[in-house]
């Protein structure tokens, strides 16, 4: 007899012959031999009515009291699902998340789950019933009894931390489309379905926008090996299976507290390439990235953000072996690339000792002050970063080849790993180059102005942003230096989530103010795609088919950064849902089927 933990959302708990064909599924596994546990999500658009509320009421909402408010939603559903089941004969309780034990940080509306007690659950499930669990909830500690919950999205978390809690055989996470598709289906109908991707593929796709699933539950997953399956709520097809690494036994203890760095990488055999002041329109990344793919060099980093002039940086790292034909290509074309708004050329620039260091491990997500601190223990060591790269499952700095022994031994110290290892990437060549594209409206684009070139900066500016638990993306200091008093100065520009934006913008502003650097600039009108997927590496060609897609439709790709799996680019905003669809049929992920998400 197994275990299983079925999840269902909003959609296929949306009304109440929904529920009823909800608790038809749930009785025929149990009539397979299964015990469940079932969580759900609050009926239909229920939570996004109760936000309103709140706000007709107070521009700015007691945390406390949004808590309490929001989690009404799933008590609804658990206790209608439990009625269903009981009509149709099949034994049901419901409980809250503070009547299972599910125990959370003292956060209100973004609580991460430590522990979960399982005794409860467990006596229902031997007395033969169905226990339905109010998902996205839990409570700040077994004495004082606050209400949390866990952040909108977060009932997938619910769902795959109580199957790592209890052991579970598998989680099954149902919801309104077949499964995890190549992209959202509602922007390409003819997105395809996959059968299966990886856990730190899905991660990276989660947190691109991708909202299929929450990415917390899919670190869960990953960090203690739960079985994950997505599904429809309303066929019987097998759906898309998120695999996870062999995980070594964790504790069932801190669940989203665990250790968030395992592992310290680095790779000393890399040289970088910037190509300085090269224009700014549609087309130059594809044209400079097609040239070095058709001389089959492969590109590890890619960064490119737009400064001063409107003339763009380029920067990428290779491996020295083949430093030497990427920088024959960079500078074949660079006189080509003269720019017509102030007639420069562009300039190429190598860097023969360079090394890329890395934290890496499943526990960074909404966590900024995980790479804030490597920031800062670089800073301490004395080194200077020259490039930072960050994705789901890891954070990477570009550092002089000189500094790495002494990186690494700092970074070991402070994240308590006894030892590193050289960066393996392991793709098969069956491995899809590109798996999904993901697209995030939600972003706004940070810039400040000449901020001084000198270790430390990055650990303060990204320290002062994660303690206000603010996360960061794309992160990119120009190429291009400049004098000013004497001192060496670069931008910094740098994606947030929307909400944070200004709140972000103000902290800087002060500091930028306090040390004499320049404006900061917030952009909203952005939007970011995002290819996402681990056999990139090894695979030149990716990343200029993707910025050729943009070209032919004449996008302007106003940054680009990349991390092994992923490459973003910022776009503007009006651009965002073609720029998802040309590249989603560049890399050829559409099928023949359209699909049609149910209302
Ligand atoms: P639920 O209420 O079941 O949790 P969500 O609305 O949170 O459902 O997530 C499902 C939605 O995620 C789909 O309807 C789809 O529009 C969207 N989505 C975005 N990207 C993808 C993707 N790559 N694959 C599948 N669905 C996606
Ligand atoms: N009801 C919550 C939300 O809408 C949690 C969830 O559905 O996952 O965000
Ligand atoms: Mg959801």
């Amino acid at each position: 007899m197994a275990l299983i933990v079925q999840k269902y959302g909003g959609t296929s708990v949306g009304s109440v012959e929904r529920i009823q064909a909800v608790a038809d599924r749930v009785s025929k596994t149990i009539q397979i031999g299964n015990s469940v546990v079932v969580v759900v999500s609050a009926m239909g658009k229920t939570t996004d009515g109760l936000v309103k509320l709140a706000h007709d009421i107070s521009k700015n909402p007691n945390r406390r009291e949004m808590d309490m408010l929001l989690s009404t939603g799933e008590q609804v559903t658990i206790a209608l699902l439990s009625m269903a089941l009981q009509e149709i004969g099949q034994p049901a309780i419901s409980m809250t998340g503070a009547q299972v034990g599910i125990v959370t940080e003292a956060h209100h509306s973004r609580a991460r789950i430590l522990h979960i007690e399982t005794q409860r659950l467990k006596k229902h499930l031997n007395a033969g019933k169905v226990v339905v669990v109010a998902g996205f909830q839990g409570i700040s500690s077994t004495e004082d009894l606050e209400i949390t919950t866990l952040g909108r999205g977060g009932s997938d978390t619910s769902a795959v931390a109580l199957a790592a809690a209890l052991k579970a055989d598998v989680c099954e996470i149902y919801t309104d489309v077949p499964g995890i598709l190549t992209t959202d289906p509602r922007i390409v109908p003819e997105a395809q379905l996959m059968t299966e991707i990886t856990s730190d593929e899905m991660l990276e796709l989660a947190s691109l926008g991708a909202k299929v699933l929450h990415p917390r539950a899919v670190e869960i997953a990953r960090n203690y090996g739960v079985p994950l399956v997505v599904r429809s709520s309303w066929t019987d097809q097998p759906g898309t299976y998120v695999t996870s690494p062999q995980g070594r036994e964790r504790e069932l203890v801190n669940l989203e507290l665990a250790r968030p760095v395992d592992a310290i990488e680095f790779d000393l055999d890399q040289g970088k390439v910037s190509l300085l002041r090269i224009p700014d329109r549609p087309g130059v990344a594809a044209r400079l990235f097609n040239e070095i793919a058709d001389q089959d060099v492969d590109v590890d980093l890619i960064i490119q953000s737009i400064h001063e002039g409107n003339s763009n940086d380029i920067a990428f790292t290779v491996n020295m072996p083949i430093l030497n034909r990427a920088e024959a290509v960079a500078s074949a074309i660079a006189p080509a690339l003269r720019n017509h708004v102030d007639a420069d050329e562009a300039e190429v620039l190598v860097e023969k000792n360079t090394a890329k260091v890395s934290i890496a491990g499943a526990g960074m997500i909404g966590r900024p002050g995980v790479a804030a601190k490597m920031f800062q223990t670089l800073a301490d060591a004395g080194v200077n970063i020259q490039m930072i790269s960050t994705s789901e499952v890891k954070v990477s700095c570009v550092v002089d080849a000189e500094d790495c022994d002494r990186s690494i031994s700092a970074l070991c110290n402070a994240f308590e790993i006894n030892s590193s290892h050289t960066a393996i990437v392991n793709t098969s060549p069956e491995t899809p180059g590109v798996r999904g594209v993901a697209l995030d409206m939600n972003q706004a684009r940070l810039a400040i102005r000449q901020v001084a070139d000198k270790p430390g900066m990055a650990a303060k500016l990204f320290g002062l942003l994660a303690e206000k638990n603010i996360s960061i993306d794309m992160i990119i200091q120009s190429q291009r230096c400049r004098l000013v008093n004497g001192e060496a100065r670069r931008d910094i520009a740098f994606t947030v989530a929307k909400i944070d934006a200004v709140n972000a913008q103000e902290k800087l502003t002060q500091v930028a103010r306090e040390m004499g650097w320049g404006e900061v600039i917030l952009d909203n009108d952005i939007a970011k795609v995002s290819i996402v997927g681990s056999g990139m590496v090894g695979h030149p060609g990716i990343a200029a088919k993707m910025f050729t897609a943009l070209a032919a439709e004449k996008i302007n790709i106003q940054m680009i950064a990349t991390s092994e799996i992923k490459v973003s680019c910022v776009v503007s905003q009006n651009e965002g849902v073609k720029a998802l669809q040309v590249i989603h049929a560049a890399f050829e992920l559409a099928g023949n089927e359209k699909f049609v998400v149910p209302a």
